[in-house]
């Protein structure tokens, strides 16, 4: 069989009609090939459903149905435009009979807890985005077959986090991905499914994973993430005016990055593609001529500038055990245990005697139940709204420059990275 490549789009690749015609130009270039394509909703589509489903269950309905409608106008009327104005192409009866389904759900109540319903309501974005992107790329004569990612992505129950069972995954995507019948597929990033057909979501900007796991899954040659930048950059260009791109990124350099926040991919995207060595390149999908960066396996280390990563939003705990114990074995792994049971992302962590400092995404929600949850045991104080920068490979003049004058909560030096807790600037 022919090699099988792999393409993301992303959120902003297919933002209005004219990105997805762009998005087809760049499909049509490949269409002789084996091609999965993963796409995922539309623009600013899951916060604006992320919106949608606050005010159900804040039982808020004006609110919920303003943002409904837009959401629905945003759509219809981009494919309106795709199919040259027909209101009576089937593609505007399917993203009815969508929107319907989504409407449905607001006449119950929502009582299955967030993460359950935020899956079901949230999903709608990727379901929306590739009936769209499909039937265009069909109408224009690049076909291709739409296939439904919670048939071919097994996940347990873990709402909002979905993790993928590989085994049966396997499985199912050999028969879905069928390439003896077919040779372009296109797919939603982000969703998945549960044994009795329950949709889940694998974590916001999931559909990087999406195209990771499937290019594991169905031995594919690489994987393209179409993006609007030049490729992966040393920094984020609206707040480090002198980023640089990457050519070449190694696996091992790519997780370090994605997990210190970096933008640039899914933290858990690195692992499926490293695990059979599938390269990754990063595009622009406005200039897909321009040769972007590559992520691969490399033996030996490749010397990089200094790459920044700046998270917002961070949290600093400080936790102080009430019976004055030593903070050892038994007591870091009640600690880590009660941040794993509420699920908060844990950036830093730093520890002396009788304290323990973990720097943590200031998910209200969870963070809330968790503080709520600690102070049982021990005395909690804590910092919000500060930002974590890290620097890899770091020069003293670059941590001068960014650090010198800012107030510094807590710090970690390696030898090739440097990471500062500090107050928003
Ligand atoms: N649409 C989802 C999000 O915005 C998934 C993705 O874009 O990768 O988080
Ligand atoms: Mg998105």
């Amino acid at each position: 069989m022919n090699p099988i490549h792999v393409f993301k789009f992303g959120g902003a690749s297919v933002k209005s009609a004219d990105a997805i015609r762009n998005l087809a130009t760049i499909v049509k270039r490949y269409s002789t090939k084996n091609l999965v394509i993963v796409v995922s909703a539309m623009a600013k589509t899951t916060n604006a459903l992320e919106e949608v489903l606050m005010h159900w269950m804040n039982g808020d309905f004006t609110a919920l149905e303003k943002k409904l409608n837009e959401i629905e106008q945003f759509h219809i009327s981009a494919a309106v435009e795709l199919v040259d104005g027909n209101k009576n192409h089937v593609l505007i009866a399917e993203l009815q009979t969508l929107f319907t389904q989504l409407k449905n759900q607001f006449s119950q109540v929502p009582s299955k807890g967030y993460d359950y319903h935020y899956d079901q309501v949230v999903s709608f974005g990727e379901l929306l985005s590739t009936r769209i992107v499909s039937h265009y790329l069909n109408y224009i004569g690049i076909a291709n077959s739409l296939i439904d990612a919670r048939r071919c992505l097994r996940s347990d129950t873990s709402y909002r986090e979905g993790v993928i069972d590989e085994t049966t995954s396997s499985y199912l995507c050999q028969r879905e991905f069928d390439f003896t019948s077919a040779n372009i597929f296109l797919t939603q990033g982000f969703i998945a499914g549960t044994e009795v057909g329950t949709t889940t979501t694998l974590g916001r900007e999931g559909s990087d994973y999406t195209a990771a796991i499937l290019a594991n899954l169905l031995d594919a040659q690489d994987v393209t993430i179409w993006k609007d930048v030049a490729g992966v950059l040393s920094a984020d260009p609206k707040i480090f005016s002198n980023a640089v791109k990457l050519d070449f990124v190694s696996y091992q350099e790519a997780i370090e990055l994605a997990y210190c926040g970096a933008q640039i991919i899914h933290p858990k995207t690195i692992k499926p593609l490293q695990n059979k060595k599938i390269p990754l390149y990063v595009k622009s999908f406005v200039e897909p001529d321009a040769p972007g960066s590559t992520i691969a396996h490399s033996d030996t280390p490749v010397k990089l500038p200094p790459v920044l990563v700046l998270k917002r939003n961070q949290v600093l705990i400080t936790l102080t055990p009430r019976d004055f114990s030593f903070v050892i074995e038994d007591c870091l792994s009640k600690i880590f245990a009660l941040l794993y049971k509420h699920r908060v992302k844990v950036n830093m962590v730093h520890n002396s005697a009788i304290s323990f400092t973990v720097c943590v995404d200031d998910d209200k929600l969870r963070l809330s139940q968790a503080l709520e949850d600690m102070k049982t045991d021990f005395v909690v104080r804590y910092n919000s709204h500060l930002e974590l920068l890290t620097i890899r490979h770091y020069t003293p003049e670059v941590i001068e420059n960014l650090v010198g004058n800012r107030v510094v909560y807590l710090q970690q030096r390696t030898r090739s990275t440097s990471r500062f807790v500090m107050d928003r600037q």
